[in-house]
């Protein structure tokens, strides 16, 4: 990997020479009247006015389309495209998020014709095929989890906490009562609170006691006949293990409420241990994350929900049941009838492409490579945090899983920001971690290396972060005033989320 090290006062000096791709033009820019990528035949029919055809419906001024030839257009994207950061070019140290390699062979297996043709309205006797697949990546992730039913809808983990919450719901209405409240620690991703509050209940805070786990005694005392659920992340954004998870269950439970676990971060138990056996009723799964399909940019996402056989009712509709065939065979079929249903939360059956890479991941690795995928990411999320922990503060000793969390309490000393080092590491070529998450963490760095990482990668990684430690207590403003190797520099990020320009207009 290519480290720049470029310093820093060059840039304002003048004596950087960007490379010409790293001033592109928009498109509309580059546009030059009459240009084509294409051309047609001559006309072998008489020709036709659009706007006598379309009528109103024609618009009025031409639209101010870019005209470029294809050579153009190849070059702009490809060129566009090596200013991006991706898992193909390195590390992607982002916590809670697992960004892992997605291997070629899921790739391989999702173009093959018949799969990447299908069209999602086939009769169900012509899709047979596609529907054995579904099948049997559900009965996968059944295995997986130590649950009983499950959705394959959803289209990322939020959808799927929704989901799963508007199952919580549903139940609890079949017994008289939808509750009010849900508990949520403070330590969760932000989409908990978000999905509480969407599906109409109240959030109420549970505080993290010193080892960054649940207070069993605060929550015995917050459980009561109002509480839903309580929406857990386990191992939790600390990246620590909540060891006392079937407690947690048997407390809810005793007052009538469910317990929730948001498994976005499974990377850490599969193949080791399953909610389903730990007291977890309802629970989601990022395909995007865990079962290595693509994340972010990449592709759209899937956020499968399984829960025990008391919530299967009220499973989103349609539901894959197997029966039998006329021609004494096992067919699979949806079925749509079923009174207790959510309903529907998403068309078709979900992103179907990515069942069919989750489903090559696991297969390729197979039970075992599954753990061993595992041990191997706690294993390499455990290096970094044993050659780090004399640089960087760790505000929770509990053994780290997946992902650990340093803070910047040593580096605030110089005037140093998590998201100052994160910045300067675009610099030594890493894409950041994730920066200030958990909010528990006062400054937090949250490093999750994912299994993919060799060990030259990891020790290249943390030579990086030491390097910064050092430049943080002797050439602070260095760090502070980073990236100095890209395009641009330091954005104003506040401005970019408050007032986004969208939308490009010809100068007058
Ligand atoms: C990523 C993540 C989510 C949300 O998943 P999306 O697919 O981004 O919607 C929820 N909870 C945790 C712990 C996560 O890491």
């Amino acid at each position: 990997m290519a480290i720049n090290m470029e310093p820093a006062g060059s840039r304002t000096t003048g004596k950087v020479r960007l490379h010409p791709t790293q001033n592109e033009a928009l498109l509309f820019e580059k546009s030059a009247p009459g240009k084509r990528a294409y051309k047609l035949p001559p006309l072998d029919v008489p020709a036709a006015d659009a706007a006598t055809l379309l009528g109103e419906a024609h618009r009025k001024t031409a639209a101010a389309l870019p005209e470029l030839s294809e050579i153009e257009i190849i070059r702009h994207f490809t060129r566009l495209s090596t200013w991006n950061y991706a898992i193909d070019l390195g590390m992607y140290p982002l916590g809670s998020c697992t960004m892992k390699y997605n291997p070629r062979v899921n790739e391989f297996v999702s173009r093959i014709e018949g799969l990447a043709e299908a069209h999602p309205y086939r009769p169900e006797s012509h899709a047979q095929g596609v529907l054995e697949i579904i099948d049997l990546l559900q009965r996968c992730l059944l295995e997986i989890t130590g649950m009983d039913a499950i959705t394959l809808q959803p289209a990322a983990g939020a959808h799927g906490e929704f989901t799963g919450i508007l199952l919580v719901r549903a139940w609890h209405e079949s017994q008289g009562n939808p509750r009010r409240r849900i508990l949520i620690p403070d330590s969760a991703h932000g989409t908990n609170p978000a999905t509480a509050a969407i599906c109409g209940y109240t959030v109420e805070n549970l505080k993290s006691n010193a080892d960054g786990g649940i207070d069993l005694d605060a929550l015995a005392r917050q459980v009561d006949g109002e509480t839903a659920a309580l929406m857990l992340t386990n191992p939790s954004t600390l990246g620590v293990f909540e060891n006392q998870i079937h407690k947690i269950a048997d407390i809810l439970h005793e007052k009538g409420a469910l317990l929730y676990m948001d498994g976005a971060n499974m990377n850490a138990l599969v193949g080791k241990v399953r909610p389903g056996d730990f007291g977890v009723d309802v629970m989601h799964l990022n395909l995007h994350k865990t079962f290595s399909t693509p994340h972010g940019g990449g592709g759209p996402g899937s956020g499968p929900v399984a829960c025990k056989a008391f919530l299967e009712p009220f499973l989103p509709t349609p539901v894959l049941v197997r029966k039998a065939g006329n021609n004494g065979l096992s067919e699979l079929h949806w079925e749509y009838d079923r009174p207790q249903s959510v309903g529907r939360v998403r068309a078709f059956y979900g992103n179907t492409g990515m069942f069919i890479r989750a489903l090559a991941y696991i297969l390729a690795n197979g039970p075992d490579g599954l753990r061993q995928t595992t041990e191997d990411a706690v294993l390499n999320a455990n290096y970094i945090r044993k050659k780090l922990e004399d640089l960087y503060e760790l505000p929770y000793k509990t053994p780290s899983m997946h992902e650990v969390v340093f803070s910047d309490k040593r580096q605030l000393v110089h005037g140093v920001k998590t998201g100052d080092i994160a910045k300067r590491l675009i610099d030594y070529g890493f894409h950041p971690y994730t920066v200030s998450f958990p909010l528990i963490v006062h400054g937090a760095l949250m490093i999750e290396p994912t299994e993919s990482e060799s060990l030259e990668e990891l020790d290249l990684f943390i030579e990086a972060m030491r390097a910064i430690a050092r430049e943080v207590e002797e050439t602070p403003e260095l760090v502070k005033t980073a990236p100095h190797s890209t395009r641009v520099s330091r954005l104003d990020e506040v401005q970019a989320a408050r007032k986004p320009v969208l939308r490009w207009r010809p100068a007058e």
